[in-house]
């Protein structure tokens, strides 16, 4: 783990061992402008903590992330008066992430500057996407049914109402026969008015 941490450049930032350009520093977090920027005011808002995604980085970190954002959109707003933002975090190699320390990459916009951000657009089959739905939705069930029989069974601690509340929980989601069904009928009478007023 040293060893990775002494090879990783952005915690080198963060520590300082690497020379950078900072424009922002929180608790948390730190904002340096890019050294190879892809327009003027191109920021990399870094966690000082060493997490490759934002999904193992702690909480406070990442809220702190947020806040980082939302101020250097503003500074640069105010600065540069850009015509908008791309702002950017690639999570893992197959996304193009090229080291395992979370970064997001605020590039201010402005008219002819030749960046691209090309997101294609499939094709809309409904019968597909609600498969998708299901499967995220069952993943959640059975997480949040982990969590609560943790509670129940004292692997977590937490107070005794905390516990009855779970266990009461816990007992619902158990017995609900399918909580994607009512989402899809929800989901489907929506489409079916958006649709509706496309045409
Ligand atoms: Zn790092």
């Amino acid at each position: 783990m040293a060893e990775e941490k002494n090879k990783c450049l952005f915690c080198g930032i963060v520590d300082g061992s690497v020379p950078s350009l900072k424009v922002y520093e929180g608790k948390n977090v730190v904002g340096v402008l890019s050294i190879k920027p892809a327009t003027k005011g191109h920021v990399l808002i870094i966690p000082k903590n060493h997490q490759a995604y934002l999904h193992t980085l702690d909480p406070e970190s990442l809220f702190e992330v947020m806040s980082a954002i939302r101020s250097v959109t503003l500074l640069l707003s105010q600065t540069f008066n850009p015509e908008g933002f791309n702002v950017i975090n690639n999570m893992g190699p197959g996304a193009g992430q090229k080291l395992p320390h979370v970064c997001f990459e605020v590039i201010p916009r402005y008219k002819g500057d030749g960046v691209k951000v090309e997101i294609p657009q499939g094709e809309f089959k409904e019968q597909e996407l609600m498969k998708v739905q299901e499967q995220v939705l069952t993943t959640s069930k059975t997480n949040t049914i982990k969590t609560l029989k943790a509670i129940k069974e004292g692997k977590v601690k937490a107070s005794p109402e905390v516990k009855a509340e779970a266990e009461k929980a816990l007992a619902q989601l158990e017995q609900a026969e399918n909580p994607v069904k009512t989402a899809k009928k929800q989901y489907s009478t929506k489409l079916e008015n958006i649709l509706d007023k496309e045409e």
